[in-house]
Parts: C-alpha cells; sequence; structure tokens
C-alpha cells in the first residue's frame, strides 16, 4: 500500500514525502511541478507529472497505484497573489480538490490529510485562535481553503470519506539535514526573503505596514517549524487509518513574533546587516494571528519539539546558505 502525496515536490509537500519515506512508508508524488522543484523529489518515490483537475490522469495515478491514504498539498497559497488573480484560487483550490474527491470516491480510497490555513479565520476577536472561532476569511487564499473544508465536509456526509484538515500558521525552517528547504519563485514568504537578504540576493526587505495594533506596530505571525508540521500529517494519517473520525486542528507553536522581531533574530543568527525599510500594508493580512494547537495536541499526540523560533530560523539559513540560488534556478525568476 502507498500513500499519495499531492505537490510532493512543493516547499510542504516535499518535507512530507522525506519523513514518510523515513517511517518506512511507500510513498506515491503528483505534482505539476508549476511551482514545485523536481530536485526536490525524494529519489525513491514514485513521481507522476500532472495537474490534479486533469481528472483522467488522476484516474490513472489511482489506477496503477495501490493506494490507502492521501496528504494533499496541491495548491496555490499566496494570499497577495490570491487577491489580484481569484479565479486561479478557486481553480487550483476548490475545482482541484473536487476532482480530487471524485476519483477517491471512485476508487475507494477513503482517507486524506489536507493543508488548510488560519487565513480561514480572516480577523480574529480573540487569541489564541481555536478551531470553534468564527471563520470570517479576508483573502480569495483564506476563501478557497475553507471552502476545500466544506467540499470533505460534505463529500463525507454523502460518501463516508474520512478527512483531517490541518489549519497551518505560519510554516518555516527547513529539515535539519539540509537537503530540501524553502524556495518559492517568486518568493514572497517573509522568512525567506530575510534570508536572501542576508545572502546579498535582495538589497532589502519591505516590512509590510509599521501602523497594525500590534506594540511595535507591524504584523505578528505564529512560526511552526516544517519538521513539527509534517509530524502532525503522520499522526493524522496514523488516525485516519485507525478509525479516526474527521476532524479539522490548528498547527502552530502557541507564540507570536513580529515582522521586526523575524528581521531583528535574523540578524542576529546569520550576522548579516539585513537592511529593512517600511513599506505599505499587504491588502488581506490580519495584524495578529496566534494558534492555539491544544486540540492537535490531545487528540492526535502531537508533541512539537523544535519550537524555538532560533531553531526555525537557523534550520532554514543552513539551507538558504548552502543553497543561495535555491533549486538552481536563480532567485525570483
Ligand atoms: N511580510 C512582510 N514583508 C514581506 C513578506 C511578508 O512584512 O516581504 C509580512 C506579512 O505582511 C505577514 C508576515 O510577514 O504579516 C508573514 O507573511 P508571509 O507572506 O510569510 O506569510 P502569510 O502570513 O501570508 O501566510
Amino acid at each position: 500500500m502507498s500513500v499519495l502525496v499531492l505537490g510532493g515536490a512543493g516547499y510542504i509537500g516535499s518535507h512530507a514525502v522525506y519523513q514518510l519515506i523515513d517511517q518506512g512508508e511507500n510513498v506515491v508524488v503528483v505534482d505539476n511541478l508549476e511551482t514545485g522543484h523536481k530536485e526536490s523529489l525524494h529519489p525513491n518515490a514514485t513521481f507522476y507529472q500532472g495537474d490534479i483537475r486533469d481528472i483522467k490522469f488522476l484516474r490513472s495515478v489511482f489506477e496503477k497505484e495501490s493506494i490507502n491514504g492521501v496528504i494533499h498539498f496541491a495548491a496555490t497559497s499566496l494570499v497577495g497573489e490570491s487577491m489580484e488573480n481569484p479565479l486561479k484560487y478557486f481553480d487550483n483550490n476548490v475545482y482541484g480538490t473536487q476532482v480530487l474527491l471524485q476519483v477517491m470516491v471512485e476508487h475507494d480510497v477513503r482517507n486524506i490529510v489536507f493543508s488548510s490555513t488560519a487565513a480561514v479565520y480572516g480577523e480574529p476577536d480573540s487569541l489564541p485562535l481555536t478551531e470553534t472561532m468564527a471563520t470570517n476569511p479576508t483573502s480569495t487564499y483564506g476563501e478557497t481553503k475553507l471552502t476545500m473544508e466544506k467540499l470533505m465536509k460534505w463529500t463525507e456526509h454523502a460518501h463516508r470519506l474520512n478527512y483531517v484538515s490541518l489549519r497551518y500558521f505560519n510554516v518555516a525552517g527547513a529539515r535539519e539535514s539540509a537537503e530540501i528547504g524553502e524556495d518559492h519563485r517568486p518568493e514572497t514568504h517573509l522568512l525567506p526573503i530575510i534570508l536572501q537578504t542576508a545572502l546579498n540576493k535582495r538589497s532589502h526587505v519591505t516590512i509590510f505596514g509599521k501602523d497594525y495594533d500590534t506594540p511595535d506596530g507591524t504584523c505578528i505571525r505564529d512560526y511552526v517549524h516544517i519538521e513539527d508540521l509534517i509530524d502532525a500529517h503522520l499522526l493524522a494519517l496514523n488516525y485516519l487509518l485507525e478509525g479516526g473520525s474527521s476532524d479539522i486542528f490548528n498547527l502552530g507553536s502557541n507564540q507570536g513574533f513580529s515582522v521586526k522581531e523575524m528581521i531583528e533574530t535574523a540578524r542576529i543568527i546569520t550576522g548579516k546587516d539585513i537592511p529593512a525599510i517600511v513599506g505599505k500594508r499587504r491588502s488581506g493580512d490580519p495584524s495578529t494571528l496566534i494558534a492555539s494547537s491544544a486540540k492537535a495536541k490531545q487528540v492526535l499526540n502531537w508533541k512539537p519539539k523544535r519550537t524555538s523560533l532560533n531553531q526555525i530560523i537557523q534550520d532554514a539559513w543552513n539551507w538558504h546558505s548552502l543553497y543561495p540560488d535555491g533549486y538552481g534556478k536563480g532567485v525570483g525568476k
């Protein structure tokens, strides 16, 4: 039996593939390589290049492989881009998931763990955020992820599909052995941008707004180490395979850091200047997001081990300094 990882050449997906293979699982990867990197594919995974919206392609994978669980990372995930191009997000994320669920039901594959996001909550009424709080996304990206959760819910109702939705806060860091790391084209995420600036690949970091209602005026986010995040996926898959019922969990570190604090900590870890200037707010950004992950700890027995910001930044820095041009195509292309 194999685990199918959709989007297994992306930042988060590739880390999941490595951990699954570490645990002795057979892994099948599907990725269209639009944003993923061939170089991040694990050599022992079976790889199919294609798009999950292509139902014929997806059916052919399910026919060739014996799949007992699916981990679904194949989505576009940039808040800013989603505001400019909402229909792309509905197409990739919502329609892509609809096709996937249809093919899973056809092939009697009933277990799926998938990436959701803290962006489903929007601007929170109180902190830390728990899974029962209101969902009012302030971005198209968050709306599409919330819609994906609803697709799961109604498919479960009709077809006995079991799902775990994992609402990520800000995922950062890299595998400790530094074989794989974070490389988006174009890069929009804060920590890689900070580290590319430390490597002189960029002249400066732009801080998106300094007039938020936070102690230093910059946005506060909850950063979770990618390897801890992936641990939760493996636990969630086992939970489903052992008969656990569908559920939703936050994954964060329960602590918030401002954009300024991120830059200052990175200056200390890298020993570099990292020039920063203040720019305009980015549309769709809530001021503060901090998770309560108590439920994942209690139900999935999730035990995050890499909870210090220093370790997150250090592991990311190890990969970035080994691969200053990322996966080899030149930063920013
Ligand atoms: N951010 C910033 N400058 C950048 C990129 C991001 O100030 O060049 C801020 C952004 O406004 C947010 C935080 O850093 O408050 C994290 O943004 P990122 O895009 O990494 O993740 P998101 O919160 O969108 O998932």
